[in-house]
């Protein structure tokens, strides 16, 4: 983030700064959404492997499209035909994309996906949309942010199309282009997830 007379204004891509990791928009600016599991589920659920500690099942309201944060490449895709819970070993349809910083954004239970393997993709860019594809109850997003594949090679990515490494936390934001108030980022494991009193977010 970038302080202007007391304004505060996002950098044109993702950034990182004293606050760690901030993201560009998961999807359209205004889109509701509830987070239905974050990155505190505890023991017995799914969120609590290296990988997915600091997850977030995320489910749109309305539009369903989900947007790149970041630039980047396409580094695999799943997209089945049949969407069953076997699809992708569980994660059903699913898009990684790395950035240059070596990040990978992972979306996964697509329904539809927009984009192919080796592709570069622009932050912003819809990359596919929100399904229940996979081992999956409802519509909904599992997203994480892992780090990196850059220190273990590629190979390691190429020996498993769904091993990810280890997932880290990051500033979540559904607010782009425009004057960003403090309550349109948030950090991951703070977002308020639940599977009771579900929480609508709309900013
Ligand atoms: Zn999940």
């Amino acid at each position: 983030m970038i302080k202007i007379l007391g304004l505060v204004f996002l950098v044109s891509c993702s950034s990182l700064d004293a606050n760690g990791l901030t993201l560009y928009p998961i999807f359209d600016r205004g889109t509701p959404f509830i987070c239905t599991k974050g990155a505190k589920a505890g023991p017995g659920r799914s969120h609590n492997s290296k990988t997915s500690k600091y997850a977030v099942d995320l489910q749109l309201k309305g539009v369903s499209d989900l947007l790149s944060v970041f630039d980047g490449t396409v580094i695999a895709v799943t997209n089945c035909k049949n969407r069953k819970s076997s699809c992708g070993s569980g994660y059903g349809n699913f898009v990684k994309i790395l950035s240059k910083s070596g990040y990978i954004a992972f979306y996964s239970h697509l329904n539809k996906v927009f984009v192919r393997n080796g592709q570069r993709v622009k932050v912003g860019q819809r990359i596919g949309s929100q399904g229940k594809s996979g081992h999956a109850s409802g519509p909904h997003t599992h997203f994480t942010i892992n780090y990196s594949w850059i220190d273990k090679g590629m190979r390691a990515h190429k020996k498993s199309k769904t091993l990810l490494p280890r997932s880290i936390d990051y500033n979540f934001n559904v607010c782009a282009n425009k004057q960003c108030t403090s309550r349109s980022i948030i950090k991951a494991s703070k977002l308020t997830c639940r599977t009771k009193r579900l929480k609508i977010y709309k900013f």
